[in-house]
């Protein structure tokens, strides 16, 4: 097998018939066929070559902190970039490629004395991974500072998208659409004047706020559901009367009821039943669908709730 071959021979870390729990922050998710830490973009792209050419499943992962893994796992090859990290910042112009850690990058453009990825200090997860999402917090979301980024498509041809090239919106950018992939990205930020509050103050009080509200000590993927227009999915699911409801070992977090988190040992089934619970009590109580946040990897036993009447009704 061609793609076995080149990764002994390339040298790239790999991990055959291997629990991804041990690499999601939710602690969770079966085997995976491969799982494969190229350490440069060449190598990523390699793999995605073999992979389509031996009709082998692949899908390309940063840090894993907004999936939930099947207990089935994935027949095929998980590819994180989380080794494919590096970034510069020139002058308020940030480069990063995709497996670089966004936390870190936001700590060092704040040091820099830029504003613009403060929001960004406490999110667990890579620039790819970020810009997929078009992650967010505190007013603030990646769409605001993204300057262009270099990805790939189905084909594996290479195109450079602008920022409205990216169709982003809430939670959303082409990448999730047209299944491309983010080899390196570029920010643009401002520098802080006088008149700001310092950028690393800022981010300081944004983690802050994070350790108080959020169940930071348990595993999870963060918020579960997007944010349904002009409310908040966890003050829903608590009014719900849901909050600290637990299904084997996960549990909706006592601490913050938009969060599920894994109290012990739970089973990626475990959750897909909270999901569906919150869904449907949220729905019948006050008409409003919540759509989940996090992507799901692999297949699942519980289906995602689907109302009868088939929308919102609010
Ligand atoms: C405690 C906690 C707090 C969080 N807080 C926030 C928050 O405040 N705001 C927020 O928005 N999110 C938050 N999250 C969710 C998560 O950290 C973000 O969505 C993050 O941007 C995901 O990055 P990742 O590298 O972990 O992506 P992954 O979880 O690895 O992947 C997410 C999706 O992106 C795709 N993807 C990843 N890399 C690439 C790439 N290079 N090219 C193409 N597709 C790619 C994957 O296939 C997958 O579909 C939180 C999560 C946790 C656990």
């Amino acid at each position: 097998m061609e793609f076995e071959v080149y990764l002994k021979n390339s040298g790239i870390e790999f991990l055959k018939d291997h629990p991804l729990k041990e690499f999601t922050t939710f602690k969770i998710g079966g085997k995976a066929r491969y799982i494969l830490f190229p350490k440069s973009t060449e190598q990523l792209i390699r793999i995605m070559t073999l992979a389509k050419d031996e009709e082998m499943n692949y899908i390309v992962v940063g840090n894993c902190s907004n999936v939930l893994v099947s207990d089935k796992g994935f027949d095929g090859a998980i590819v994180s970039t989380v080794k494919i990290d590096s970034f510069k910042i020139d002058r308020n112009l940030i480069e990063a490629e995709c497996g670089a850690m966004l936390s870190q990058v936001a700590r060092k453009a704040c040091e820099a004395g830029l504003k613009g990825l403060e929001f960004a200090v406490g999110i667990p997860g890579t620039v790819g991974g970020a810009i997929y999402m078009n992650a967010g917090a505190y007013d603030g979301e990646i769409k605001d500072i993204f300057e262009w980024a270099e990805v790939l498509d189905e084909n594996l041809n290479r195109l450079k998208l602008s920022n409205p090239e990216m169709r982003f919106s809430y939670r959303h950018s082409r990448l999730k659409g047209e299944k491309l992939v983010l080899l390196r990205a570029a920010f643009c930020l401002q520098y802080a004047s006088k008149e700001d509050i310092p950028p690393l103050q800022k981010a300081n009080e944004f983690s802050k706020r994070r350790r108080e509200k959020q169940p930071l000590q348990f595993p999870s993927a963060g918020s579960v559901f997007k944010r349904p227009p002009n409310n908040f999915a966890g003050k829903l699911i608590e009014d719900a009367g849901l909050k600290g409801y637990r299904i084997g070992g996960a549990c909706i977090s006592e601490k913050h009821a938009g969060f599920i988190v894994n109290v012990e040992d739970a089973k990626a089934e475990d959750v897909r039943r909270l999901i569906y619970l919150a869904q449907k009590t949220v729905y019948e109580k006050f008409g409003i669908l919540l759509e989940p946040e996090i992507q799901f990897v692999g297949e699942f036993e519980t289906p995602l709730f689907v109302p009868k009447d088939g929308q919102n009704r609010r």
